[in-house]
């Protein structure tokens, strides 16, 4: 069979995998066609059946059985770190392709090394900082623009010196200072710009399988690595949009410390789960506002269950908004409301619902922060300042389900928490949450 009819079908399958993949009803068979088209493109190696096939299925079962592993046992609270570390093995796997075929000289392999090395770091350290191990750190020694203009210098330069042939030394060179640009590109990377490196690596992680697919003359690697890349490009595009910054910002900025100080000088006000259900069934219109916390705590069931007795038993308006950066990785909330079964049709974006805020009786605001924090529109010092937010302090009274004045992942104090209109219920959002259900069930 041509192998060029496998190719196609397998691109089809991919384009309609995502396709199915852009609203919640079809998900589940987006991941299914998804899966087929690996399926076929782990088949295609085998057309003609290769000499190593051997070596080739004992990886294949190796890898088959690790991923299974891993998405059986990965928890939906940790899913942005998977998506992190999945991201650097791709990245990883084209650096061990381009070793292998060092000894065939080419520009595109050496394109896709660079990529896949600094992909491969810079997932590694986003996964890290995602699981909480690694902290923000502020290289002072050196302004990021200088040290982004230095190791772009040094990895040209080497790339320059591998002019025809690939001599170990400045190949081994420069895989070595592309892996370490990854490291110190992604390090200084805080607050409200991790979202946007996470979509920069997402992408590059598609274009250095273009790159080796251009040196492999491999149209499916060229083909599905674009998709990928292109992909990544628009989500990186949305986040730094919806983020108020750009890309020469971001890589120059300089660091911003993810430790706060909790001096918390004010007090805030504090309302029961019983207080809280009672003002809720009491009101017109409410706004849920789902944020890190909400993942954490899984509370996504315990608040659809909320939504659903406010709106049939109570009459209330009940709506969902969501932040583009909320959660910890692009689409976060989106993808736990839907595994909720949360009508989408009452799930509406930044831009579709930030004007309703100053009509809504409540915003009930669960495990976010930095997606609500003013100062990210009147405070220039901060590291949110001109990230566009929710407006929940324009309800008529907000209430905040978290466990305590702790800040969120820029490390930054909230001041709303101290506005007059703001009620804390101290607590896991989960459990809070079903404290109100069992008080508005009653
Ligand atoms: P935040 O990180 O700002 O705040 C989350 C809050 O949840 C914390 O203040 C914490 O407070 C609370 N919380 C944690 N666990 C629980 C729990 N079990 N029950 C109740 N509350 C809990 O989250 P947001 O969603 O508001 O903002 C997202 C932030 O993450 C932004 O800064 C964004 O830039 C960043 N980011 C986003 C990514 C993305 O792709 N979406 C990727 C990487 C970073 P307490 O400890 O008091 O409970």
């Amino acid at each position: 069979m041509n192998l060029i009819y496998i190719y196609l079908l397998c691109i089809c399958a991919v384009i309609l995998g995502i396709r199915f993949m852009s609203s919640p009803q079809t998900a589940s068979l987006g991941a299914g066609v998804s899966g087929f088209a690996m399926f076929l493109a782990i088949v295609s190696d085998f057309v003609p059946v290769p000499q190593n096939a051997l070596y080739l299925i004992s990886a294949i079962i190796l890898g088959a059985l690790t991923g299974s592993l891993l998405g059986s046992k990965i928890k939906i609270t940790s899913l942005p770190q998977m998506v992190a570390l999945l991201n650097g093995l791709g990245g990883g796997a084209v650096v061990c392709i381009a070793i292998g075929d060092m000894h065939i000289f080419s520009f595109a392999l050496v394109i896709g090394s660079i990529i896949g090395a600094i992909t491969f770091s810079g997932s590694a350290v986003a996964f890290g900082k995602l699981q909480g191990f690694l902290p923000t750190f502020n290289f002072r020694l050196l302004n990021p623009m200088v040290l982004n203009s230095l190791f772009l210098c040094i990895i040209a330069f080497f790339t320059i010196m591998l002019h025809h042939q690939i001599p170990p030394v400045y190949f081994s060179a420069l895989l070595v200072f592309s892996f370490f640009w990854g490291i110190f590109m992604v390090m200084p990377i805080g607050g409200a710009d991790m979202p946007i490196i996470i979509s920069i690596l997402n992408a590059l992680s598609g274009w250095t399988s273009v790159a080796v697919g251009f040196a492999q003359q491999n149209i499916l690697l060229i083909a599905v690595g674009s998709i990928i890349g292109i992909g990544g490009i628009f989500l990186a595009r949305i986040m730094i949009k919806a983020t108020n910054t750009s890309l020469l910002k971001l890589l120059n900025r300089p660091a911003t410390g993810t430790i706060a100080e909790h001096t918390h000088k004010q007090n805030a006000q504090t309302i029961s789960a019983q207080d809280a259900a009672f003002i809720m069934k009491n009101a017109d219109k409410i706004i849920i506002v789902p944020g890190f916390g909400m993942a954490a705590a899984s509370a996504q069931h315990a608040l659809k269950n909320m939504g659903n007795i406010l709106r049939n038993k109570f009459s209330v308006d009940v709506k969902y908004a969501i932040h583009p950066v909320a959660g910890r990785m692009p689409g976060h909330m989106n993808v736990l409301l839907a595994e909720a079964d949360v009508d989408y049709e009452e799930v509406f974006e930044l831009d579709d619902i930030n004007r309703e805020f100053s009509e809504t009786d409540i915003a009930y605001v669960i495990g976010a922060n930095d997606i609500t924090n003013p100062d990210a529109i009147n405070n220039p010092q901060s590291v949110l300042y001109g990230m566009p937010i929710l407006d929940v302090q324009k309800a008529k009274t907000v209430i905040f389900v978290k466990r305590s004045l702790s800040s969120g992942y820029s490390g930054v104090e909230n001041p709303l928490f101290f506005a007059p209109n703001t009620f804390m219920l101290y607590g896991d959002a989960k459990k809070m949450t079903e404290e109100v259900d069992k008080f508005l069930e009653q």
